[in-house]
């Protein structure tokens, strides 16, 4: 070896090959932190299928949460990594003369170096630059452990013929290049030197404008690529992403600070915890993302997946993780994995919570126990389980439209003007329309009764109807029922026809029983259709109230009763021994109508609100027909209407 400069790395004999050794240096530094990083963890896992065959030992296949890993030894590690690194520019190696696999065995300047580390016991870094091969050869003593040394002790090594090393290969050929020609012939560098001042002078005078742009063009290109890595990183931070890196060869995993931030870490956690970040996602979501990542790790494909990652507090955070295979070795396969992660926890907890309202109305809508359907007000759109028990004829909702179009063709409207009619689009306004709408539902010839509660929904701009059909079958016959049980009038609160007819004939049965007279009398209100015409319906129901709370409050007596016989036509069945007394006691009636003072602008010539009673006086000892005295009462009123109104007549029997 001719022109060999051997040495202690820190006495670099010059600028350019100080130079070199530092950037040696830093390599060592790299790859020794990793080492250590890796011994005190006791060796690292990477993908099973990531790593090929190596001879080192305390290489085991361990059964993981995210499935088959492979256990590396620190050794192992370093070996992959100077299997990597040596297809790139530099190449790293574990040596020693006294090695465990014959890989390692130290050659050349190497041997020579070790057994130098072995006598003088200094820890300094030795190189060599070998003009033969243009290489710088670097070497530093090995870091070793008591692991090291358990695997050695086999072999009978001793711990001072394993002062093993680590090596470093470097390019050396541009500092051949010069030094040598500038160190070796001075004459040489004299000459160089005039030459180098004549071509500066040369290039001085004749660079071109061109020329000077294109450097120029470069400081720019590099500043301006610069100005793009720092605003990149500021866009990372404002969006709140965590960048990582993978090394699938190694293993090795590296984030930023966001990303540690993010989870609550700090970087002495990660190398304590677990050189492995997917410990900390949520096991189940690790097994569904996993093969995700695989796949676009095989197929190069980026991929975005949303997991859960636990906090350093110990509670989970949601992650939307992104991230693609960013480096690819010379055979294209991914080495490297590169990407962002976001905390979504905000997003993801509202989303959860949005599924589990959407959860609830869907269980409330179904298992609701009343008829639920959702309509345009024609067809069905969506109908609840309570709709197809009811109609059990049917199990679906197609198996319903074959046949029906709308649910409607099975109302019947009735004696009862809140039922609701059969008519598409028309029924459901009739809901919206009416205080209390009732559907008579008439399926498989048995009569329904169900209210009905209708609400407007838009949806995307559509107009739903979500109607409910509460059944009130046994409710609404309970009613009818006391309806029919019942005496009394609903608007006005008197006793009603049906009472009348009861009474009626009860009390002419006892005027004949006992002898004595007997009284029918009709009211029929006086131009009452131009009442209701001029001050509308509602007024002339308060007038009918006002007027039959008057006339009853006159029949106090026993054997006095007063009805509402329909419409705007009351009774009054009383006994009084004479003619005389019976029409004074109508005459009292007609009065405490008047002392009402109602204005009734068509009913002249009062124009008040008046009443005319046709009386049947049925004289003691007579025995009539109902229908005889009725008859006898309405003629009588009937000639009160013909005489103008506002007054009594009376028909003797
Ligand atoms: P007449 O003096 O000849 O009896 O004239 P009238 O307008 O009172 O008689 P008609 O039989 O032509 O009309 C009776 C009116 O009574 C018709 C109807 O509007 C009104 N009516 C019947 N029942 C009610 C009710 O319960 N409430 C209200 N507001 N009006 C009623
Ligand atoms: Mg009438
Ligand atoms: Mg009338």
């Amino acid at each position: 070896m001719e022109s060999v400069f051997y040495g202690i790395a820190k006495d670099g004999q010059n600028e350019y090959e100080k130079n070199l050794i530092e950037q040696a240096n830093y390599y060592y530094k790299d790859i020794e932190g990793k080492w250590k990083w890796n011994l005190d963890v006791d060796g690292i896992y990477v993908l099973k299928d990531n790593i090929g065959k190596t001879p080192f030992a305390k290489e085991k296949i361990i059964e993981t949460e995210i499935g088959e890993m492979k256990r590396l030894s620190p050794t192992s590690m370093v070996h992959l990594f100077s299997q990597h690194t040596h297809k790139q520019f530099l190449k790293y190696a574990v040596i020693s003369n006294n090695p465990v696999d014959e890989i390692n065995k130290a050659d050349k300047f190497y041997a020579e170096a070790l057994k130098s580390f072995e006598k003088s016991k200094s820890n300094e870094a030795i190189y060599e630059i070998d003009s033969a091969t243009q290489k710088l050869y670097y070497v530093k003593p090995l870091y070793l452990t008591k692991q090291c040394m358990e695997c050695h002790k086999r072999k009978e090594d001793t711990l001072g013929s394993l002062r093993g090393g680590i090596t470093i290969d470097l390019d050396a050929r541009f500092i051949l290049e010069r030094t040598e020609k500038i160190w070796n012939n001075f004459v040489f560098v004299s000459l160089l030197a005039t030459f180098f001042v004549v071509f500066v002078i040369y290039f001085i005078m004749n660079i071109s404008k061109q020329k000077l742009y294109y450097l120029y063009e470069n400081i720019a290109l590099a500043n301006s690529l610069k100005e793009k890595v720092t605003k990149l990183n500021k866009v990372l931070v404002a969006s709140g992403l965590g960048y990582w890196e993978w090394n699938l060869v190694t293993g090795e995993h590296s984030v930023d600070e966001q990303w540690l931030h993010m989870l609550g870490l700090n970087r002495d956690d990660m190398k304590k915890e677990s050189c492995d970040w997917s410990e900390r996602i949520e096991p189940e979501d690790a097994k569904r993302i996993m093969p995700i990542i695989d796949e676009a790790i095989e197929k190069k494909n980026p991929y975005v997946v949303e997991f859960r990652m636990k906090h350093a507090l110990g509670h989970y955070i949601w992650i939307q993780g992104s991230g693609g295979v960013t480096d690819v070795d010379e055979n294209g396969k991914a080495i490297k994995l590169s990407g962002t992660h976001q905390d979504i926890t905000n997003r993801k907890l509202l989303e959860l919570e949005q599924q589990n309202n959407t959860g609830y109305l869907n269980t409330l809508f179904e298992k609701n126990p009343n008829i639920i359907i959702v309509t345009d007000g024609v067809e069905i759109v969506k109908a609840n389980d309570a709709f197809f028990r009811f109609f059990d004829q049917y199990d679906s909702l197609n198996s319903f439209k074959q046949e029906h179009k709308c649910i409607c063709e099975f109302f019947e409207g009735g004696d009862d003007s809140a039922f609701i009619t059969s008519e598409p689009h028309q029924w459901v306004e009739e809901v919206f329309n009416s205080p209390e709408p009732i559907a008579k539902i008439v399926y498989k010839k048995e009569e329904y009764y169900f209210a009905v509660h209708a609400k407007k929904v838009y949806e995307n701009g559509l107009l739903n109807i979500i109607v409910t059909f509460n059944n009130i079958t046994d409710i609404y016959g309970l009613r009818k029922r006391f309806e029919e049980l019942s005496i009394v009038d609903e608007l006005t609160k008197v006793y009603n026809r049906r009472h009348f007819n009861e009474i009626f004939k009860e009390e002419r049965n006892r005027a004949i029983r006992e002898a004595h007279s007997f009284c029918l009398a009709i009211i029929d209100i006086d131009n009452f259709k131009l009442y209701n015409d001029t001050y509308g319906h509602d007024a002339g129901d308060n007038v009918l109230a006002a007027f039959a709370r008057e006339a009853n409050a006159m029949t106090k007596r026993s054997n006095e009763f007063f009805f509402r016989l329909g419409g705007e036509e009351f009774g009054v069945v009383f006994c009084l021994k004479t003619q005389e007394e019976a029409i004074d006691y109508l005459e009292s009636i007609m009065e405490a109508t008047r002392a009402l003072n109602i204005t009734h602008s068509h009913n002249p010539p009062t124009y008040k609100f008046t009443i005319s009673i046709g009386l049947a006086y049925v004289e003691a000892g007579k025995e009539l027909e109902l229908t005889s005295i009725y008859k006898a009462a309405d003629e009588a009123l009937y000639l009160a209407k013909k005489n103008g109104r506002n007054r009594i007549e009376v028909n003797t029997l």
